[in-house]
């Protein structure tokens, strides 16, 4: 019988080939209640594509699972002239090409898109396959327009393995999230459905212990269910996300703040805003959370005894997406003077009563000639995002703050040797910080000066010079991760004419009014101490002045 006919081929029990099997549209579709087996056979008779399904064993292994699949298969296939079924042992060579190596596993459409069930889709898991047979029937992934566009920006590949087991009601929804993105994407993404019964090894390899459980190139991105946009983000970014923020097509908007900049600050004045009844908004042009994101571990945030960065931001933004809407990845270009304020992005205009300036500040660059060149090769600003990578290998942590002994601390954590060099005898970091550096007997480099970054495709080494004795080394180092404190985020406030102090920091009263009518700031654009808490402070205070401001205008008075 030829493939495409429209029925099954199975493989005989003690066979090496692949066999015919008569199919008979009735004969299996006791394992779906007759009721069910009607409406699904009016639904599958609708889709325009055939859907081709091979299932790969080898005799005598797994067999309980085996032929669970075989039976499962066999009903879906009964329901519908449609769907083709086949059946191969895993010394096929169809197995080899599609690298089937576990028995059982089932493939589907895999000259259209690359999608694997590995194990026996019983119980639960029965929902995720018919979802995906009939996904397949329409070739259409049927995710909303939102997550098809997160599904646009990526731009390399995603191999998905999702744990499952066959009791678990949450998973068919993470499964066939995973399906729809590969069907979205067949060019990109690959997803393996895997079964942990069926496959206690790989359950053990992965520490899927809880299922649903969601890998993508072997990172860890999801950990139980989610609901389908942030599941595309986390895809997207490869990192558990913990929400997402809807795109928005709307030319023109009206708030009552405008805010600039998602970090610590501006999170804090939305919230704060939209509590006191204003209608606040937030634009943010990069990354939420600012510095805070590339803070490896914090300890001085109230309440968090130890945090990481991210792990922070992402309760706070969370947070704040109760209270406001966030426009990310969207650059404010110009503020105009008036009634309302006009604030022009890349994307629309946003009509508003006040704006507030959080824009942050910026990692500091050392300065050296080769350091733009190395960028991204070697040269490194962020220690969490980096770090990983440089995992038994020399690097330089340079600076003598809080940032650089903060970042020392973590790169030796996750195994990265590394030096510490900084300009001056003694370090400027907080003391209790400072002492876990001598402690884990971390080298220090003293009055000493990075002066040249050479190699050739990478960071390969540095030319340092001791100011004190006059003496310049070299140093053979993979990678120089720069921690010399930061620069404000002016350009904004520079170019629209607010007063910045000689620093280039904005000149703020204590309202946090700028020296232009309902313009405010907050946060490391405004210098001062520059921690979380002191911005989410001035993000509050801001947010409160504010509002007293728009109920009773300074800018009126006298
Ligand atoms: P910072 O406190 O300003 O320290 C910058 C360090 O870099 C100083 O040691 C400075 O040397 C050195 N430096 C500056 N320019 C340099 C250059 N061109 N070449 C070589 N070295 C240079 O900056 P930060 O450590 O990034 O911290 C910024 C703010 O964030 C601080 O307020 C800090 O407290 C806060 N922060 C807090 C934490 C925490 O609490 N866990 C973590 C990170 C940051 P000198 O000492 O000689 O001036």
């Amino acid at each position: 019988m030829e493939r495409d006919t429209g029925s099954e081929k199975f493989l005989e029990e003690g066979s090496a080939h692949s066999e015919e099997y008569s199919g008979d549209a009735h004969t299996h579709v006791d394992l779906i209640p007759e009721e069910s087996a009607r409406e699904l056979r009016t639904l599958f008779r609708q889709l325009p594509y055939p859907i081709r399904v091979y299932l790969f064993t080898e005799k005598g292994k797994n067999e309980v699972f085996n032929r669970a699949a075989r039976e499962i298969m066999k009903a879906f296939r009964s329901l519908s002239e449609n769907v083709f079924l086949e059946e191969y042992p895993l010394s096929h060579e169809m197995a080899k090409s599609w690298n089937v190596e576990r028995s059982p596993t089932i493939l589907f459409d895999p000259e259209f898109c690359k999608i694997r069930f590995v194990g026996a889709p019983a119980g639960e898991e029965g929902r995720a396959i018919l979802e995906t047979l009939l996904l397949l029937g329409t070739r259409s992934s049927e995710l909303s327009e939102q997550s098809k566009k997160i599904l646009e920006k990526i731009d390399s590949p995603r191999n998905v393995k999702v744990f499952v087991s066959i009791t678990c009601p949450y998973c068919p929804q993470q499964a066939a999230d995973a399906v729809r993105a590969a069907i979205e994407r067949p060019e990109l993404i690959s997803v393996e459905i895997i079964e942990i019964m069926a496959n206690p090894d790989l359950a053990q390899k992965y520490n899927a212990l809880s299922v649903p459980q969601t890998y993508a190139n072997e990172l860890l991105i999801v950990q139980g269910a989610q609901p389908e946009e942030i599941f595309m983000v986390s895809l997207q970014k490869l990192e558990a996300q913990t929400y997402f923020i809807p795109d928005s097509e709307a030319e023109q908007i009206e708030a009552d703040l405008v805010i600039v900049g998602g970090g610590p600050a501006g999170l804090t004045s939305a919230i704060y805003a939209a509590r006191a009844g204003l209608k606040a908004v937030i634009i943010e042009q990069g990354s939420l959370g600012g510095q805070v994101t590339i803070t490896p571990v914090i300890e001085n945030y109230p309440g968090f005894a130890r945090i990481g960065g991210k792990a922070l931001v992402h309760m706070m933004v969370s947070q704040a997406l109760n209270f406001a809407r966030i426009f990310q990845d969207e650059r404010v270009l110009d503020i105009e003077q008036g009634s309302p304020l006009i604030v022009t992005t890349n994307r629309r205009r946003f009509l508003a009563k006040a704006v507030l300036l959080a824009t942050g500040a910026t990692y500091r660059q050392l300065g050296v000639p080769e350091e733009a060149q190395f960028t991204g090769k070697g040269v490194s600003y962020c220690a969490t995002c980096d770090g990983p990578f440089f995992k038994g290998k020399d690097v330089l942590a340079v600076g003598g703050g809080d940032s650089a002994v903060t970042d020392a601390l973590y790169l030796h954590n996750v195994g990265v040797k590394v030096t510490i060099v900084h300009r001056r005898d003694q370090f400027r970091a907080q003391e209790h910080l400072a002492r876990q550096i001598f402690e884990r007997k971390i080298p220090v480099l003293w009055n000493t000066e990075v002066k040249e970054i050479r190699g050739k495709e990478t960071v390969r080494e540095v030319l340092l010079w001791n100011n004190k004795s006059n003496a310049g080394r070299t140093m053979r180092v993979n990678g120089i991760f720069i921690s010399i404190g930061y620069v404000p985020t002016k350009d904004l406030a520079e170019k629209i004419g607010v007063q910045l102090t000689p620093e280039g920091y904005i000149e703020h009263d204590s309202h946090h009014r700028t020296s232009l009518p309902e313009i405010y700031s907050a946060g490391d654009v405004e210098g001062g101490f520059k921690q979380i808490v002191t911005a989410a402070g001035q993000g509050a205070e801001a947010a409160i002045s504010i509002y007293e401001d728009l109920i009773s205008p300074y800018w009126k008075a006298g």
